[in-house]
């Protein structure tokens, strides 16, 4: 399997973004992205004006995000818009699965902050939904915003974006525990939402979200059986493929770079990658490396389970369930989070183990 590091909730100059397709390329390029996908609000207007393509090396896509008020929701892969229905966004779930595009449940909890546009928030109101791709667990912007909780904070966060990073999203790694342990294959996804916008504190000009630093901090790492050929087309496919199969990870990649990560489940003749459903079998077992040294915590539907340090994690005596590991870096007084997988399920063959 060939890894590409990407990102794929971005907006341009098409909605409320600050910059245009092909500068944003080339900051993912100076980045080291190998993909991008552009999510502006309520249009597609980069895919009919030709954007998707290689610009500066870098897989350009497009996709959109739907909704206004609440009920965010990222559409990849689509090729026509899809219309906001902030009231029912079950529709509008449908209609990106009636284009067999992936669906992602944006930012879905919120706290806002009264010093970021009068403490609005985009959150996910309705939970009756069903058919949807997945969840954005980590969501750079939104926890910006959440943690400017006074006005010196959020003074502080603005000139030190990078202390803004926190953790995913707690509460959207739970919900997405519980739907993956019913066995829906549902999957974690993350961004920064960048925005690369400039206003003005005083007199002094400054960028919130901007693209390279974004570029920089929450990345999504996809695992694809061929290396980017160069073509969009089967370049493309490649990536909605991986992502669409959980074939994929989250990382954190200001402090140390996720490339390299995997978590893989073996028996003795077989590997599986991640995103796999995998029927129970005798000596399973995960391997899980990181491309530095960790404390990893291994999660058997969503309750930690074990946790191992180093580079190269082994756990066996495996029960049927769903499984994703967590990476954590060593910082000098506390542990980073770091990389966040999505999970291998092994499945219950009706045979008791
Ligand atoms: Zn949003
Ligand atoms: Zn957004």
């Amino acid at each position: 399997m060939f890894e590409h590091k990407g990102h794929i909730h971005i907006h341009s100059r098409y909605s409320d973004g600050g910059g245009q397709v092909k500068q944003i390329a080339a900051q993912a390029a100076r980045a080291g992205l190998d993909f991008i996908i552009i999510t502006d609000h309520y249009n597609l207007d980069g895919l009919y004006k030709g954007e998707e393509g290689y610009q500066s090396g870098v897989l350009v896509l497009i996709g959109m995000e739907v909704n206004q008020e609440c009920n965010h929701y990222l559409a990849l892969g689509v090729k026509e818009v899809v219309a906001n229905n902030d009231g029912n966004p079950q529709v509008v779930i449908n209609e990106v699965n009636r284009q067999q595009g992936i669906g992602i449940i944006a930012h879905p909890f919120e706290k806002g902050s009264r010093y970021y546009q009068k403490g609005r928030t985009y959150e996910w109101r309705d939970w009756s939904v069903t058919d949807f791709q997945g969840i954005e667990i980590w969501n750079y912007l939104s926890q910006f915003r959440d943690a400017c909780t006074s006005i010196l904070k959020s003074i502080y966060l603005i000139f030190n974006p990078v202390a803004g990073l926190s953790r995913p999203c707690s509460q959207a790694l739970n919900t997405l525990d519980k739907l993956q342990a019913r066995g829906q294959k549902v999957f974690a996804y993350g961004g920064s939402d960048a925005h690369g916008v400039r206003i003005k504190v005083g007199r002094l000009p400054v960028s919130i979200s901007p693209y390279y630093l974004c570029f920089n901090l929450i990345n999504i790492h996809i695992l694809c059986p061929k290396p980017f050929s160069g073509d969009l087309q089967l370049d493309q496919k490649q990536v909605y493929e991986a992502l669409s199969q959980g074939r994929s990870w989250i990382a954190c990649d200001y402090y140390q770079s996720g490339d390299g990560f995997r978590f893989e489940l073996h028996n003795d003749s077989k590997t599986w990658p991640i995103g796999s459903s995998v029927d129970y079998i005798a000596n399973l077992k995960f391997s899980v490396k990181t491309p530095a040294p960790a404390r990893v915590v291994l999660l058997h539907n969503g309750r930690h389970l074990e946790t191992s340090q180093g580079t190269d994690h082994f756990f066996t005596n495996l029960r049927p369930g769903v499984y994703r590991v967590e990476a954590y870096l060593k910082d000098k007084f506390r542990y980073r989070p770091w990389i966040y997988s999505n999970p291998i399920w092994i499945k219950y063959n009706g045979i008791r183990h």
